[in-house]
């Protein structure tokens, strides 16, 4: 993801909302963090979501084409097929030569040409950060959301308008993003799909961190999406000042998707200026599975605000 230009957040002052959970307290990979089990419960469940993130993280730095990023999908295949989806691969070769692979799950045996609503991610995580660089905001937890959301979907009636999208590519080779390069899983997938796309797609990008604040882009959005977005956070009684929208332009994987007329959303963490970006310190220490369950509650309830009304 790449931010553009300067920044105004549209809010108050960015309080801190608080993880009250044993991971806020954590705050290098030096510390013990908390270890939670998957478990059965009606809602979202920030823990699950949790589990998923660390387990992603244990496989170290996932850039393209790496051993483990194929773990990953493995991972992620394996759960998504427990709860009853329909996981496909989508593979193709990069400009640069590395074979990449966006991974697609839907709840329908027969692959449609294109589903309603798009929920996406991305999994690779930045090349040559270093050795011990396992991007657990970015990459890892809007996958790990992805996941926990998937077990509640799965079976309802919403899971078959809906496919998940775990997109490869994302991340620029160079250290920035360009016109030529990152977002090269989206990009391929717009094409793959050629007329037959979504009506809707919500992008997940670095939704795990704790006390994060996150900054919908107001104009790379659909204002039908940005209003049910912010709809959802009073329905929620959030802290408005931690779920903002901003003027702010990005680019991220709802980027070619949104020129080729879709009605976008992006949920993405306020990042550019951090200490943890893109570096080491982007670890399961700035995770927290409150941060993830508020991000989980919101997606489930935009889905359903959006859905419900066709
Ligand atoms: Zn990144």
């Amino acid at each position: 993801m790449n931010r553009l230009s300067g920044l105004v957040v549209l809010g108050a002052a960015l309080l801190c909302g608080g993880c009250k959970d044993e991971s806020a307290k954590a705050t290098s990979h030096s510390k013990p963090l908390p270890t939670y089990t998957l478990k059965h419960t009606p809602d979202f469940c920030g823990e699950n979501a949790y589990v998923h993130c660390a387990e992603l993280c244990k496989l170290g730095p996932r850039p393209s084409g790496s051993e483990a990023y194929e773990k990953q999908l493995q991972y992620i295949t394996r759960h998504l097929e427990q709860h009853g989806w329909a996981v496909r691969r989508h593979s193709f070769t990069s400009p640069h030569g590395v074979k990449m692979t966006n991974l697609h799950a839907m709840f329908v045996k027969e692959e449609a040409p294109s589903s309603e609503l798009l929920l996406t991610c991305h999994i690779d995580t930045k090349i040559n950060v270093s050795d011990d660089f396992v991007g657990a905001d970015d990459g890892a937890s809007g996958a790990a959301v992805l996941m926990e959301l998937a077990r509640l979907l799965s079976g309802t009636e919403h899971a078959h308008r809906i496919e998940l999208v775990f997109f490869d590519g994302e991340e620029a080779v160079a250290e920035r993003m360009t016109e030529t390069d990152g977002l090269y899983g989206s990009k391929y997938d717009v094409e793959r799909r050629g007329d037959n796309l979504p009506r809707y797609m919500i992008n997940l990008d670095m939704v795990g961190a704790r006390n994060k604040t996150i900054q919908v882009p107001l104009f790379d959005s659909s204002p039908e999406l940005v209003d049910a977005y912010l709809e959802t956070i009073k329905e929620l009684k959030l802290n408005e000042n931690k779920w903002t929208i901003t003027d702010q332009e990005y680019w991220d994987d709802d980027r070619y998707f949104r020129e080729a007329g879709v009605a976008t959303i992006n949920l993405i963490c306020d990042f550019v200026g951090s200490i943890w970006w893109h570096t080491p310190r982007d670890n399961m220490s700035r995770i927290c599975p409150k941060s993830l369950q508020e991000s989980g509650m919101v997606t489930q309830a935009l889905i359903q605000r959006i859905l419900n009304k066709q």
